[in-house]
């Protein structure tokens, strides 16, 4: 029975006979993203080239492509890579096979995709690629939106705790209350803080685990507040 045969992988070539990268890896964005999900289903029914390695003729197996599903064929060099540490890995990654060069040596290539698939540099580029993949599919949001959220979410907070510090500022001075004790620790203030802390989550947060060296409790701090309250 005649079977039909693959002409060869879905994504495009990305070497040069010679070995070499055909492009600078600066890819766009789609083509990361193709690369990375276009498997090669015909890969069992394509006719590699046989080549003579290490003492006798061999020819790529297509059972590469389904264990490691990152694996990518070029067709002009008869050689593979890993599609994500190509795409992600930095232009001084020390290692070039597999990434920034195809491997064609066929004797040895189960235990070089084996080893490959361990290596922490793998590890971190199929994390990276993750994180592509979830942004481009709009499953996360990118990261300056993401940092920009963070950092109104903090803004707010510390709106917040300002203002609850400010009005017990202003309750003592409408109320003639002494802001301070003998002691810091002690006053009128801080012992008001506390009391709204018990119906204010953000504020007994802040004084219960708040960094300090941004308390904003200082005698300074009050005396600034006061003044400020002032104007
Ligand atoms: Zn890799």
């Amino acid at each position: 029975m005649a079977s039909t045969t693959s002409a060869g992988p879905p994504y495009p070539d990305l070497f040069r006979e010679d070995g070499t990268c055909a492009s600078s890896r600066a890819y766009e964005d789609n083509f990361k993203h193709n690369l990375m999900l276009q498997q090669w289903t015909g890969a069992s029914t394509f006719k590699f080239p046989t080549r003579y390695a290490q003492t006798r003729f061999r020819t790529l197996q297509a059972k590469y492509f389904v264990d490691f599903p990152w694996l990518r064929y070029s067709l002009s060099t008869d050689g593979v890579y890993c599609a994500q540490c190509h795409l992600f890995s930095g232009p001084d990654s020390r290692v070039k096979t597999l990434v920034s060069s195809v491997l064609r040596d066929w004797s040895n290539i189960a235990k070089i995709v084996a080893n490959h698939a361990k290596s922490e540099a793998h590890l971190a580029n199929c994390d990276f690629a993750d994180t592509f993949l979830s942004v481009m599919n709009g499953n996360q949001p990118d990261m300056m939106r993401k940092l920009s959220s963070q950092y109104n979410t903090l803004v707010k907070k510390n709106r917040q705790i300002m203002i609850s510090i400010t009005e017990a500022i202003i309750f003592c001075a409408k109320q003639n209350i002494a802001l301070r004790g003998h002691d810091d620790d002690g006053g009128n203030f801080k012992a008001l803080l506390s009391f709204q802390a018990k119906h204010d989550r953000v504020l007994k947060d802040h004084l219960t685990n708040g960094d300090p060296r941004s308390m904003y409790l200082s005698p300074d701090i009050q005396n600034e507040l006061i003044g400020l309250c002032g104007k």
